[in-house]
């Protein structure tokens, strides 16, 4: 109980209750708590401010312990972190600078777990998972939009007590400058996209997500859906933002002395990230290749299981494929070459689906290009088999034979129409989830043997 008498607090007394239980007087240095902040006449900003950010970075460090999947730890960040802080918006004052400050404080803890690499952008921690961020509450951003929430309802509420406070103010929870601010929280996605495209080094992969044959929906699956552990997700976003210490990275952007800046693998090629992962001779038949199968046989496995050549589905990083097989209906041929009576150069295509009812064929191929390589790979697809496709049709007798080139680059970008190839061919939606998991997570092994072998 806190008595006070001409703005000054004032030994009262304790209070007797009808029932005879008492209430305490707080004396003059004592405070007690009411919804979570240390309350006295006047809130003690500096004692509040500490335990505000000591039990945030408390939570914090609670939550990054555990674990949870990437998806799921900044969802619990946000929901369970975060709000213990911005419950104090409006109440306490919080300067600028110091909520950079905690924003700050929060990334390096990140960093400290492996959850995020220090060099990669930070517009993608904030930005939506749906728009190619990892979807982190922006502390600074989420502040100002809880200060303007309670002084839109202050000043929407017309009960006496409401337009006091209106016309006398308290500063904290009523400016002036806070209509202002209004447009700068809506726009504030849209600046760090903005910020993102304009960095140097990190926009050239928003210019990847940007080009025309991009799905982006499709493109950024492994962000939405979160699977991934937060440290695999910081490691892929540091690969995409080229970010790793790579020759030409060391030399270039960190300044350190490399004797040269060939690739460590084939000495021919400059050593880039994207060379490293989807460029590079000497790994091409092994890891590349091992890359690329694992992200087929999730499309094998569905189509096989679609036209009941299998009964049940195997976990896809056990599955492995028959080379054929067969019912009265379909045929489907795995890596299978296909003789023709004129001989064709490419005659081996990764996936053959005959459908013996319709006298159809349609060929499938995988391709993990580089990021920029999208629409090229395509096109050669394409062109390559269409010498093939006419010889089956001939020699098949077949009413058509219609060629589906399936890619994913080493980054993860979906073509269009790969999208489309698997709505074609009636396979689920998270056959394109699976497909990129298998990309996703053979980069990320590429990157880490490669570069950070131990
Ligand atoms: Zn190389």
């Amino acid at each position: 109980m806190v008595e006070v008498k001409r703005g000054k607090m004032a030994n009262g007394g304790n209070i007797e209750m009808v029932d005879g239980r008492e209430i305490a007087e707080l004396k003059l240095e004592q405070r007690y708590k009411y919804l979570g902040i240390q309350q006295t006449y006047e809130i003690r900003q500096k004692e509040n401010t500490e335990d505000t950010k000591n039990e945030l970075m408390k939570r914090v460090r609670k939550i990054l312990k555990t674990q949870l999947s990437a998806r799921n730890i900044i969802e619990a960040l946000n929901t369970w972190a975060i709000p213990s802080f911005l419950y104090t918006a409006g109440v306490l004052t919080w300067t600028k600078t110091e909520l950079q400050q905690i924003d700050r404080r929060i990334r390096t803890t990140l960093t400290e777990y492996g959850m995020h690499h220090p060099n990669s952008a930070i517009e993608r921690l904030y930005l939506p998972r749906k728009q190619g961020g990892r979807g982190l509450t922006n502390m600074e951003q989420a502040c100002l939009k809880e200060k303007q929430n309670l002084s839109t309802y202050f000043r929407n509420t017309h009960l006496p007590v409401q337009q006091w406070i209106m016309t006398h103010g308290d500063r904290n929870i009523i400016t002036p400058e806070d209509s202002a601010e209004e447009p700068v929280i809506q726009n504030h996605i849209e600046r760090l996209e903005q910020s993102w495209q304009a960095k140097a080094l990190h926009g050239r992969f928003h210019a990847s997500l940007s080009q025309q044959e991009v799905d982006q929906a499709g493109s950024h699956t492994y962000l939405t859906q979160g699977y991934l552990y937060p440290q695999s997700e910081a490691t892929f976003l540091a690969i995409q933002d080229q970010v790793v210490p790579t020759r030409t990275y060391s030399k270039y952007v960190m300044k350190l002395p490399v004797e040269t800046t060939k690739c460590r693998l084939c000495n021919d090629a400059e050593e880039s990230v994207q060379h490293i992962s989807s460029a590079c001779s000497t790994i091409a038949g092994t890891k590349y290749l091992a890359r690329h199968d694992n992200m087929g046989k999730v499309v094998h496995q569905l189509l096989c299981l679609q036209y009941g050549l299998l009964q049940s589905l195997t976990p896809h990083h056990l599955y492995s494929p028959q080379p054929i097989v067969e019912n009265d209906s379909f045929k489907v041929y795995w890596d299978i070459t296909i003789s023709t009576d004129i001989a064709v150069e490419h005659n081996r295509p990764d996936v053959v689906v005959w459908n013996k009812i319709n006298r159809t064929v349609v060929i499938v191929d995988f391709t993990v290009p580089m990021d920029g390589n999208l629409k090229k790979s395509y096109d050669e697809k394409k062109k390559k088999y269409e010498a093939l496709s006419r010889q089956m049709r001939d020699m098949w007798r077949l009413n058509k034979v219609e060629v589906m080139p399936l890619i994913i680059s080493c980054n993860g970008l979906v073509h269009e129409f790969t999208t489309k190839h698997l709505r074609q061919l009636k396979l689920p939606p998270n056959a394109i989830t699976w497909m990129q998991k298998a990309v996703i997570l053979g980069t990320i092994n590429i990157i880490r043997q490669v570069v950070y072998p131990h």
